[in-house]
């Protein structure tokens, strides 16, 4: 009877937002280790770097807002690389667990009994955060933080704009550069008011990050003014007006246009 190898195992590690001194010590290391990296299009080339040469590398990235590969082969082809025993790095940008549709790949490995590890990672709205001074909890502003996709196209999105329109709070939207307009339409509708501070942030973390503050009311036309592409991050709250305060260049972390 043929033998089969030993199962590998997958591990979905979070590669950060972009700058790579911000990966995980456990990342690192497990790149390192790597046979294979599967791997999407926010993550660094410089966090890449840590796997070692003879690492395969294989791109399942989106291009030109199409998936390289639908999420199904994806799954399957982690499933498959294990299967050879290879030790596997799933690399996502930001947090596996954070809109990195990294619990759906888990799902798939746990039920073709393939072992995992969820490594996590800075998600974007934290480096973004850091890296802008916008202290997304500051307690005289903001009692909750809600992460929230603004990818508004997607059926599952039903966002609850009474609840998200809600004063004392910060929003985080992740894909919502497309939809600003619409997102800055229904959260005045729903009763935000209209001078609430709101940021969008581009390319947080790496050195070319993009910052543009202004109201909710006005984010929408500066933000298109500016010809800003993803990926980016908007931040709503009143906390984005800590960012003339906080912004890195009075300090000494990254930079901003
Ligand atoms: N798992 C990732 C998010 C994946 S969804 C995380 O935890 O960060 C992809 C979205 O994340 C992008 O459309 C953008 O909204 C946001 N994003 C990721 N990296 C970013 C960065 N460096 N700067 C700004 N936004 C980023």
């Amino acid at each position: 009877m043929p033998s089969s190898p030993l199962p590998g195992k997958v591990f979905l590690v979070g590669g950060g937002p972009g700058d790579p001194d911000l990966l995980t010590v456990k990342a690192v290391r497990l790149l390192a280790a790597a046979d294979v990296v599967v791997y999407d299009n926010l993550v660094s080339p410089a966090v890449l770097a840590h796997a070692p040469p003879q690492a395969q590398r294989i791109y399942v990235g989106k291009k030109a807002g199409k998936h390289a590969l639908p999420q199904e082969e994806i799954n399957q082809l982690l499933v498959e690389l294990a299967r050879e025993g290879k030790q596997v790095v799933r690399l996502k940008g930001g947090d596996p667990y954070i809109f990195g549709r990294g619990g759906e790949e888990a799902e798939t490995l746990v039920a073709a009994g393939i072992p995992f590890e969820a490594v996590p990672g800075v998600t974007a709205a934290a480096g973004a955060a850091a890296y802008t001074g916008i202290p997304l909890t500051h307690r005289d502003h903001a009692q909750s933080c809600f992460l929230v996709t603004g990818h508004l196209k997607d059926e599952s999105c039903n966002l609850d704009w009474p609840t998200l329109a809600r004063a004392g709070q910060t929003l985080v939207i992740y894909m919502g550069l497309t939809s600003l307009p619409e997102i800055s339409r229904q959260l005045i509708a729903h009763g935000m008011a209209a001078d609430t501070p709101a940021a969008c942030v581009r390319r947080a973390t790496l050195p070319d990050q993009q910052v543009i503050t202004g109201t909710i009311t006005d984010l929408p036309a500066q933000v298109q003014a500016a010809g800003l592409k993803p990926p980016a991050l908007l931040i709503i709250g009143r906390v984005v007006s800590l960012h003339t305060v906080l912004h890195p260049a009075a300090g000494t972390l990254g930079q901003e246009s």
